[in-house]
Formats: structure tokens, sequence, C-alpha cells
């Protein structure tokens, strides 16, 4: 029995045992499972987020915004989704503003969102003060682009301005076969009132002046200031020229109304060219025929209306043929000098020789420079022609180097306005003088009032210049131009030449009145340091009053004509 008990007992050791082991098996296979499982969800709920969250990071950090991580996973993966995807939401508004910028879209509503914490209120600082400046820019640009048309005395398109609407009513006008004018108004002796008045006056009469312009027009029609005292209307369009010279006629109606300026009262006028075109001609052929009008309304006595009409266009191509002439002239070298003493009015010496240009024309003849000179002036063919004379005058000083009477006697020179305004003068003597190797003091620079009207203060300038260099300046035709004492106070002139105009009356003996004018003429001389030279005097009597007014030289065909040098 206690065998079978104890093989019982051993069986059901045996078979606890085998439970057991079945137990520990199970146990483990769950164990197992748990573990397996736990991995598994490990390694969704964790290691996939993270895994996402490092890629987003990383394509961030290569600066691609379309990154967007899911937020999910652990709490600490979802914040860093959350902050991550804010940081992008952040850098791509500050992109979207950037880009905006670029493109200058100022209005753009991008520009006004914030993107969220510190960046982003700093970037909206950043991003408004740089709008800020834009919009300043464009504002600034828009300004110097309207003033950059516009006149700043009168407020109406400038020169620039007026020639651009020019350009485009006539391409209108000849698209549509209509007609159009171009009135080109100079206004009469302006320059007198910049002179007598000062500046300031001269602006407010200018200002006035187009206010009447503008008022004075037809709706579509335009006005424009080309010039310090010249303006141009552009009409488009007209049926014929009578709307051309009724206009014209309206707008010398309006000038002609005094100005009063606190008490000081003006009355402007002006000359009026008016040029008409079908459709034929071309912005600079439209504007010269209006400029040949108006220069032949001055020349009938100003304060008038002159139309372009073929006699004019005729004058104007016999000028354009002269022009030619002229460049021709100065290639083959027709000109030659003649020269006119001047003397000593008590010593009788001749003192100096004023070079007087000569065109030997290869079939006219002798052609003198009245005839040629005002054609010159109005191209620069006149500065050209000025230094030839100023090379062959230099010259002709060193040939007479050494010859007794001529050795050392300066040689007087004629420079025009337009010369003198273009700013080579100083240049052109200089190197005639270095040219040639002659003192400074062996050239006399003639100028006229006119010429020196032009643009005092540069005028004032360059002759300073010259005369620093030892070149004595001398004012011509003194007395013909409307030049103040103030004006003359500034100017650094040598000699003061007194027009013919004013010695021929003085042949008559009974003349006090000229004898004054001549007489005062002489004592400004004297106060102002310079020393007078009268200019042709054709009589004995002529000169005796000059010699008792106290005059200091004497000029003209009494005493010697101009003549040719022989060489
Ligand atoms: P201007 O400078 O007043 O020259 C004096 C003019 O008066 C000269 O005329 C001269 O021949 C003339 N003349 C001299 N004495 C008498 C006289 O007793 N009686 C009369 N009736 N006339 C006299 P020209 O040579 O015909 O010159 C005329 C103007 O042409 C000059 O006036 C001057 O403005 C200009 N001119 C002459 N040569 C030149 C030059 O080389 N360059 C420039 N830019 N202009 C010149
Ligand atoms: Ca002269
Ligand atoms: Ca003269």
């Amino acid at each position: 029995a206690a065998l079978a008990d104890l093989e019982a007992q051993g069986e059901r050791v045996v078979l606890e045992a085998e439970q057991d082991r079945m137990n520990t098996l199970v146990l483990s296979a769950v164990a197992g499972a748990v573990f397996i499982a736990g991995a598994i969800g490990l390694l969704v709920f964790v290691a996939n987020p993270l895994r996402r969250l490092a890629c987003a990071a990383e394509r961030l950090g290569e600066g691609e915004l379309s990154a967007r991580v899911p937020v999910a996973g652990p709490r600490e993966v979802r914040a860093g989704a959350t902050a991550l995807n804010e940081a992008i939401a952040s850098l791509d508004v500050a992109e979207k503003q950037a880009m905006a910028l670029a493109e200058e879209r100022l209005e753009d509503p991008v520009l006004r969102s914030v993107a969220p914490g510190q960046l982003g209120e700093s970037l909206q600082v950043a991003v408004s003060r740089l709008a800020g400046s834009l919009s300043d820019r464009d504002e600034l640009a828009q300004r110097l682009s309207h003033e950059a048309a516009h006149d700043g005395l009168t407020k109406i398109p400038n020169r620039t301005a007026t020639l651009r609407s020019l350009e485009a009513a006539m391409a209108r006008s000849r698209r549509s076969s209509m007609t159009m004018a171009l009135l080109y108004i100079d206004i009469d002796r302006f320059k007198a009132i910049n002179d007598i008045h000062g500046h300031h006056i001269g602006d407010m009469v200018l200002k006035e002046i187009a206010d009447r312009l503008v008022g004075a027009l037809r709706t579509g029609d335009m006005v424009g200031r080309i010039g310090g005292d010249e303006f141009v209307v552009i009409a488009e369009p007209i049926n014929d020229i009578t709307d051309a010279t009724t206009l014209a006629t309206r707008i010398l109606q309006v000038l002609a109304v005094p100005v009063d300026l606190d008490g000081k009262v003006f009355h402007p006028s002006a000359s009026i060219g008016v040029g008409v075109d079908n459709g034929e001609l071309t912005t600079d052929e439209l504007l010269r025929d209006a400029d040949m009008a108006v220069y032949r309304a001055k020349a009938q006595g100003r304060n008038r209306i002159s139309v372009c009409d073929e006699d004019l266009r005729n004058q104007w191509r016999g000028q354009e043929r002269l022009q030619k002439s002229l460049e021709l002239a100065l290639e083959e070298e027709q000109f030659v000098l003649a020269f006119q003493p001047s003397f000593d009015a008590r010593t009788n010496r001749p003192i100096a020789f004023e070079a007087l240009i000569r065109w030997e024309h290869p079939t006219r003849g002798i052609v003198y420079p009245d005839e040629f000179i005002p054609t010159a002036e109005r191209t620069d063919l006149i500065a050209e022609i000025d230094r030839w004379v100023l090379d062959a005058a230099a010259a002709q000083v060193g040939a007479w180097h050494g010859v007794p009477l001529f050795d050392g006697v300066p040689i007087a020179v004629n420079i025009s306005g337009r010369h003198l305004g273009s700013g080579t003068l100083v240049g052109d003597v200089s190197a005639a003088l270095k040219k040639h190797e002659i003192l400074p003091n062996r050239l006399v620079l003639e100028l006229t009032e006119t010429a020196l009207m032009g643009d005092l203060i540069t005028a004032a300038r360059e002759l300073a210049q010259l005369r620093k260099i030892g070149v004595q300046i001398a004012l011509d035709d003194y007395g013909t131009g409307y030049m103040s004492l103030a004006h003359l106070r500034g100017l650094p002139v040598d000699i003061l030449k007194v027009d013919r105009s004013f010695v021929t009356p003085l042949a008559d003996t009974d003349n006090y009145r000229e004898r004054e004018i001549v007489a005062s003429m002489v004592s400004l001389a004297k106060g102002l340091g310079a020393i007078t030279v009268a200019e042709g005097i054709e009589e004995d009597q002529e000169f005796a009053t000059l010699r008792e007014l106290g005059c200091d030289r004497i000029q003209g065909f009494f005493f010697h004509r101009p003549t040719e040098v022989d060489h």
C-alpha cells in the first residue's frame, strides 16, 4: 500500500509538475505576447510621431516650409509638433510678406498678418517699417516725376514734358487727319523787367503770365514753358488757321491787362508765332515754323501775331543755305580779318586794332559781317567763327612781333553772346594765346551789352577769369542796350566803347543834350576805372567835341578804315 501510495504520490507529483510546466509555458507565452504587443504599441505610439517630427525638423532646416507634422503621440511629442507647426506657420507668413515686399505689393493683406509670439511681433514691426519706407519712396518718386515734368515756378509743364505732349498731339492729329496749331509765345522785353526790378519781381510776373495763359486756353489745349520767357500752346484740333489766330488774339488780350505787384505796374505783351500742321510736319519742323514766325513778329515790332507762311519758309531755306556756305567758308578758309586802329585822343598814336571779319566769297566778292553774323549767331556756328577769329588775331599779334608801330599793340576781337554763354570762351582764348605764344595783355575781347545780358552772372564769372590772366575786356556798342548801372558795376570791364549813334550827333555843336549824354558816359567810365573809346568818328567836329569831353581813345573812318593786312 505504501508503494501504491508512493506511486500514486509520484504520479501526482509528475502531474503537478506537468501542470506547473504547462502553467509556466502558458505564462511565458502570455508574457512574450504582452512584451511583443508592448513593443509594437511603443513603436506606433511614440517612435513614428517622433520620426515624423525629426523628419519635419530636418526639412525645415533645409528651408522647406510645406512640412506640417500631424499632432499625435505622447504629450511631449505633440507639444513638439505643435511648436514646430507654429514656427513653420510664422516662417510661412514671413516668406509671403518678404515676397509681397519684394514685388512691392504694398496693398497685399498678408503684410498686415501677424505671426504668433515675439518673432511675429518683431517681424510685424520690420515689415511695417519697410512697407512704410517703400511707400514713402514711391511718393517721392511720384513727386519727383511730377516736378521733373512741371516747371517749378509756374507749375505748368516744362520744356521736356511739353515737347513730349507736342509729339503725342502731332501723332494723334496725323492718325485722325486733323489740323493742329502750335503757338510760340515770346514775352516782349521780359529781360528788362528782370534787370530793372530783379528776379523776384520777374518771377512773379512770369507766374501771373502763366496763369493767364492757362485761363485763355480752350478745353483740350495745353500750355507749357519751354524757356525763361518762352511759352508754347498746343491747340488741337483746330478747324483752320483762324481758330489759331483767334486764340492768339485772345492771349494777347489777356496779357495786355496790367499786372499790379504791390503798386508796381507792368504792361506785359508778347510776340506770338503760329505754326500749323495738317499731319505732314515733324515736331522739329512745326517748332521751327512757329519759331520763325515769332522771330518775324518780334522784328515787325513785337506785341503781335505772325503766322508761318511760304515766304517765311523761303527765308528760312535761304538761312539754311547761308549756314551751309558758312560752314564751307570755315572749312575752306574764306574768311579774312580787316583791322581798324583806334588812337590815343591826345597823342594820335595807335593804341589797339579791332579785328573785323570779312568773307571773301568765291563768287559774291567781299561779304560784310552784318550779312552773315546774325545768321551764324542763330546756331553754334558763331562760336566756331569766333574761334577762327581768335586764332587769326593771335597769329597776327605774333606776326607783328618786332615790327615798328605794330609790335606790342593789342588786337580787339568781337565775341558773340552765344559764344560767351557756351562755356568754352576761357578755353578758346587760352588755346589761341598758347598756340601763338602771345601775352594775354595783347588781346582785348569786345562784348556787346546784349551779349552780356543773356546770363549776366556766368558772363561776369567768365570775364573775371579772363581778366585775371590779363586779357582786357571791352563793353561794345555801349549805350544801345538797357544795361543798368547796377549791372555795369558788377561787370569786370576795362574799356567802354561809346556807340556810333552817340558820336554822330556830336557833329552838330548846338546839340547840348547829346553832348551831355556822352559827357556822362565818359565820367561813368572814369568812375568805373575804365577807358572810353568813341566809335565811328567820321567828322572832325565829332573828334573835337570828344576830345573836349575827355574821351580817351577814338576810332572811325575819319582816322582809318578797316584794312586787310598784306602778308
Ligand atoms: P562793331 O563791333 O561795332 O564794329 C564796328 C563796325 O563799325 C565795323 O563794321 C566797322 O567797319 C564800322 N565802322 C568803323 N568806323 C566807322 C565809321 O566811322 N563809320 C561807320 N559808318 N562805320 C564804322 P563791320 O566790320 O561791318 O562790322 C559790323 C559788326 O559785325 C561789328 O560791329 C560786330 O558786331 C560784328 N563783327 C565784325 N567782326 C566780327 C567778328 O569777328 N566776330 C563777331 N562775332 N562779330 C563781328
Ligand atoms: Ca566791336
Ligand atoms: Ca561797336
